[in-house]
């Protein structure tokens, strides 16, 4: 039974306010707890089914904030199910209806953007200015999904052949997953999900099990939007709810954005199972810096896109290759210094500037890499490892780190760490540099700094990535174009949003018409060129 989108949304209130949970405890084969528990949204309503339970951090603090619903391959299959009946009614409903839901959705996200930052830099630490710009980059993405019916234009040829008209059309797969990283948990879902229910499908998130709470709060807002239940769900969980999303026949394609080895898992499992797939994987960003770039402009802008959200971003920069010595000496003091003035602290205090990790594994990884760096012969520049922030001694913290004379054997190279660990590396030359950047596995994105036109054009030509920066440290595409990497950042053919989005989330048909003069004694065989 469908509630009303008003009582569903009441509904989801009480259940974010962990009102509800003693209601649905009973029926749980956990141990009841104080904390609250972020359940499902299935067919339309808030849904708490649990076997099991995942914890919920406040990385800064270090404590246990919220528990979360690990779903089954039941609670899965229900969420499918709704999806799919609910998907006839809503790919015949008009463009201007679909169009009318996606407007009203833009304005109470717009309304409720504060609530929604403060979740996730709740469960995610970031800084409340960077979760604030996480839902404005999504809510782009909602608003450009509002042009859908310019979007979804197809084309048309009149008199193929004598009195035969040609016309294609783009329509809706049906039911699609998304499945999404712990970093962005409220931007990243609406790569997806806004042009997916343009465009007429269904949808069910599956989000990150570290900070799922954002997810139920969009999930109500849709519903206060005027969706109808079931053509959006939630169904929180770890790898048995990814695995039934992958193999359920009733899903028709997923859309993944996490790390590049389970990207590759999500790629190759979701189309062995005959659905459409894209994977989004990890990421080594690198930035070009040449001896005739404004060293003080490249050290602003790296020390930003490599600390920002605690470099736990698929676009931060993580790897610097400089051209000369003099460069790399100087932009090295030059990053140090301002690394060094950041002030690192709880992501809700307006004075942070850096947050802390997500999770203890998180901050763990970064301080054994920073060791392993020291030990494979790199020269710790600034070393994040250690601090305290007064007050939240707990909490999940690393100072900003640097790595100078890394070299590409190095793990600190090799490997995405995704945290605030830089490393810095030289080349002899431009030509050595780029090779170096090209040979790296990763090709999400990368960025040069310079102020030699020619040698920036050479290097948007030749840098194997998907998204390129020249002078821009993080050259994120609006929602108007497509968003993904080259080589192991993507697994797929479609990158997310823009264009690619709308092909993504529909398949094409063309139809070929002839209408005689008169009906009777006509030929209708294969259009000829006569
Ligand atoms: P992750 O790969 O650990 O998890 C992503 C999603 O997959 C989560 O929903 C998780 O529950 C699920 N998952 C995890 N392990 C699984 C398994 N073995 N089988 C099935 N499902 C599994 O990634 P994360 O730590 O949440 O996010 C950080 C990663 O995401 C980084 O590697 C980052 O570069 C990447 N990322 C990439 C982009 C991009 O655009 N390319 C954007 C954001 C994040």
């Amino acid at each position: 039974m469908r509630a009303a989108p008003l009582r569903r949304a009441r509904l989801a209130r009480m259940f974010l306010a962990g009102r509800a949970e003693r209601r649905t405890l009973d029926t749980m084969t956990v141990t009841p707890t104080d904390l609250q528990t972020v359940g499902h949204w299935i067919a339309g309503t808030p849904d708490s089914a649990a076997e099991r339970l995942g914890d919920v951090h406040d990385p800064a603090t270090g404590q246990v904030a919220r528990r979360v619903a690990l779903a089954s391959a039941g609670d899965v299959d229900r969420a499918v199910r709704a999806a799919r009946e609910a998907f006839p009614a809503w790919s015949s409903a008009s463009l201007a209806k679909r169009t009318a839901v996606l407007f009203a959705y833009r304005e109470l996200l717009a309304k409720r953007l504060d609530d929604v930052a403060r979740l996730i830099t709740a469960e995610h630490g970031k800084t409340l200015d960077d979760a604030r710009g996480e839902v404005q980059r999504g809510l782009e993405v909602v608003e450009f999904a509002c042009g859908i019916a310019q979007l979804m234009k197809g084309e048309g040829s009149e008199q193929i052949s004598t009195r035969v008209d040609s016309t294609s059309y783009r329509q809706p797969l049906g039911v699609v997953a998304g499945i999404t990283p712990f970093n962005f948990p409220a931007m990243v879902p609406m790569w997806m999900y806004p042009l997916a229910l343009a465009c007429g499908n269904s949808f069910i998130l599956k989000p990150s099990e570290k900070d799922p709470s954002a997810s139920l709060l969009m999930a109500e807002m849709l519903a206060e939007a005027g969706l109808p239940a079931g053509v959006f769900s939630v169904v929180q969980g770890d790898k048995v709810a990814v695995d039934a999303l992958l193999t359920h026949p009733e899903v028709d394609a997923v859309s993944f954005v996490g790390s590049t080895p389970v990207a590759k898992y999500i790629y190759e499992t979701a189309t062995a199972h005959g659905k459409r797939a894209q994977a989004l994987g990890g990421a080594k960003n690198h930035a070009l810096v040449l001896p005739d770039a404004n060293l003080d402009v490249a050290a602003d802008a790296i020390a930003s896109a490599a600390f920002g959200s605690a470099g736990q971003r698929c676009m931060a920069i993580s790897a610097v290759v400089t051209v000369g010595e003099d460069t790399a000496r100087e932009l090295t003091a030059k990053v140090v210094e301002r690394a060094r003035a950041l002030t690192v602290g709880p992501g809700a205090d307006a004075a942070s500037e850096m947050g802390p990790l997500v999770t203890v594994e998180a901050r763990d990884r970064v301080t054994t890499y920073v060791a392993r760096g020291e030990e494979e012969g790199a020269t710790v520049a600034l070393d994040g490892r250690g601090l305290v922030v007064g007050g939240h001694e707990a909490g999940f913290f690393v100072g900003p780190t640097v790595l100078d004379d890394v070299t590409t054997e190095m793990s600190v190279y090799r490997d995405e760490i995704f945290g605030p660990l830089l490393v810095m590396l030289r080349a002899g030359s431009f030509d050595e540099g780029l090779d170096l950047i090209n040979a790296n596995p990763y090709g999400n994105g990368a960025a040069i700094f310079t102020s030699d036109g020619g040698a920036a054009r050479e290097f948007r030509s030749r840098v194997t990535a998907g998204m390129v920066g020249i002078n821009v440290p993080i050259p994120v595409p609006m929602a108007y174009y497509s968003f993904g990497g080259w080589k192991d950042s993507l697994f797929g053919d479609l990158h997310v949003h823009g264009r690619e989005g709308v092909l993504f989330y529909t398949r094409g048909k063309v139809v070929t018409e002839r209408w005689p003069k008169k009906a009777h004694g006509v030929d209708y065989g294969f259009p000829t060129q006569s």
